[in-house]
């Protein structure tokens, strides 16, 4: 059967699909700028460029054709490995990419009379880049399913590139050149546009995998200070109470005289000052710890076996990091008043939260900056 096939018929296939492709993904996703799958875009549509030269260097000025053509290809290679590492969350050495377009498009064009030659250095050039995006995709994969998709497709793409690599310098009478009906280029064409249909759908999963966790963090975080929102505290602390075997303590938090701050100094100061605080408490906690906004100027924390001695230098900490924080960044100091009470397990969140709510408000009574405890807390 793939004696019947043509090579030509083949590529105007691969040229269509990816050019299809690449229209479809703009029109219908809207390419981001710097996105991974603005780069799979560029991908798909120098694949269609390139086959397009190629078929056209069959018709009409052969060396220049060919030329260009691979070198399409070869950076369309390159906007690959650049969205597997922009899906990967990597920096993509850029001088990486550029280079191997530019040298295989000179060297193509000087040895382009040696038809074996020019044929086993342009797969040797898109088959390692094939193979680098398909091993950055597959290494450390672990779980996640749409690398391992989009990188075996790559592998597999790679590997039948570089059978051609051996062919036509070990058999190059066997396997005189890309264009020839030979077996290995009918299943090249029919794996590479098996690997671009199955790069695309991977890609377009990770996309949706991206927004998906973009969304998970947006409804859980706070957006001035970057700890969980009140929601996202609520439900976790509420989640730890209920399996916590070890009891803890429970910090309510209220900047003082916050207001005044907003009155005299503007909003935006009164913003900064929230945000150093987030930033105080998160470097002041151990990751064990939950802290969130709980509402303004209010945070709470759970601090898990926390023991009265720890709680002590904690909170001394808190009261000092904040004061001289706000004095070094903002000129002016400001402190807080606290309540803290210690939780058993099973103890309903509700509940706590009031408990503290009253220390805090003794706090406040008993003239601000301090921390007011229930019994067994300190
Ligand atoms: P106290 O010492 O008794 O706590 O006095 P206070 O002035 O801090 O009083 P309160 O806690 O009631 O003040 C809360 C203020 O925080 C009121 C509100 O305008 C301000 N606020 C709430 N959220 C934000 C915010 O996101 N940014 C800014 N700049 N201000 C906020
Ligand atoms: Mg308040
Ligand atoms: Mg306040």
């Amino acid at each position: 059967m793939l004696t019947r096939m043509d090579v030509i018929t083949l590529l105007v296939a691969v040229l269509v699909n990816a050019l299809l492709m690449s229209v479809a993904l703009a029109v219908g996703v809207g390419i981001r700028t710097r996105s991974g799958l603005q780069s799979w875009q560029f991908m798909l549509l120098g694949q269609a460029i390139g086959f397009g030269l190629l078929i056209a260097a069959t018709q009409t000025t052969p060396r220049l054709m060919a030329t260009l053509g691979v070198m399409a290809l070869s950076a369309s290679c390159s906007a690959m490995v650049l969205t597997a590492y922009r899906f990967l969350g990597r920096q993509a050495p850029l001088r990486w990419l550029l280079a191997p377009p530019l040298m295989l498009g000179f060297v193509h064009a000087i040895v382009f009379r040696d038809q074996p030659l020019a044929t086993g250095l342009t797969n040797f050039t898109i088959g390692v880049q094939t193979l680098w995006a398909g091993w950055l995709l597959l290494h450390g994969a672990g779980r996640v399913r749409w690398r391992w998709l989009c990188g075996v497709a790559a592998l597999a793409n790679a590997l039948l590139t570089l059978g051609r690599v051996v062919l036509v310098f070990g058999w190059p009478e066997a396997y005189p050149r890309f264009i020839a009906p030979h077996p290995l280029n009918f299943a090249h064409l029919l794996m590479l546009n098996a690997s671009l249909v199955l790069g695309t759908m991977g890609f377009l999963l990770a996309h949706r995998d991206a927004a998906e966790q973009a969304l998970v963090r947006l409804a859980s975080l706070d957006t001035l200070t970057g700890l969980l929102n009140r929601r996202e505290w609520m439900s976790r602390a509420g989640q730890a109470l209920k399996t916590a075997g070890e009891p803890g303590v429970l910090l309510m938090l209220d900047l003082d005289h916050f207001k005044r701050i907003n009155d005299e100094r503007g909003h935006p100061v009164g913003d900064e000052v929230i945000k150093l605080t987030g930033e105080v408490l998160r470097g002041e906690l151990r990751a064990t710890d939950l802290v969130g906004r709980y509402g303004g100027e209010e945070f709470c924390l759970l601090l898990r076996h926390c023991e009265p001695e720890a709680f002590s230098r904690l909170d001394a900490r808190l009261h000092q990091a904040l004061t001289r924080r706000c004095e070094a960044s903002l000129g002016f100091v400001v402190d807080f008043s606290a309540g803290a009470v210690r939780v058993e397990a099973g103890e309903a969140l509700a509940a706590a939260i009031k408990r503290a709510d009253d220390q805090l408000y003794r706090a406040k009574h008993a003239g601000r900056g301090r921390t007011c405890c229930a019994d067994g807390v300190l």
